[in-house]
């Protein structure tokens, strides 16, 4: 099992960015229309759940326990090339600083 259905953290840590063309609103693309909003002509971001601190509104679950993306096959590509070895227990800064702020520890380091 990957480590990150029992994290969550980067889900509720960074706000996600993503170009509209991946809205399903477009053309090809495929992440719901109603769970973004715009940030500009071209961009948008993952709405978050109301409250601090941000949370994907995409986020199912407990963060540290268990969790899933109600989204997965329709993710933005941002959260498909976030720390893309974390599945196999290897993180990297960002996941880690993720983890940390919601007090998990940092995955196990790349090798040098
Ligand atoms: S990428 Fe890192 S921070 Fe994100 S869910 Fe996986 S282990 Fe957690
Ligand atoms: S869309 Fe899914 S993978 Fe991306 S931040 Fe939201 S919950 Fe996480």
């Amino acid at each position: 099992m990957s480590p990150c259905q029992s994290c969550g953290a980067c889900c509720a840590t960074y706000r996600v960015t993503l170009h509209s063309d991946e809205i399903d609103d477009m053309p090809g693309g495929r992440v719901p229309a109603g769970l973004t909003e715009p940030i500009g002509a071209q961009l948008a971001c993952m709405r978050g759940k109301a409250g601090a601190p941000w949370r994907c509104i995409a986020l199912r679950g407990r963060i540290g326990d268990a969790v899933s993306c109600a989204i997965y096959e329709f993710r933005p590509q941002a959260c498909r090339e976030f720390a893309p070895l974390a599945a196999v227990s290897r993180g990297d800064e960002a996941c880690d600083d993720a983890r940390r702020r919601h007090r998990l520890p940092p995955l196990r380091p790349l090798a040098a």
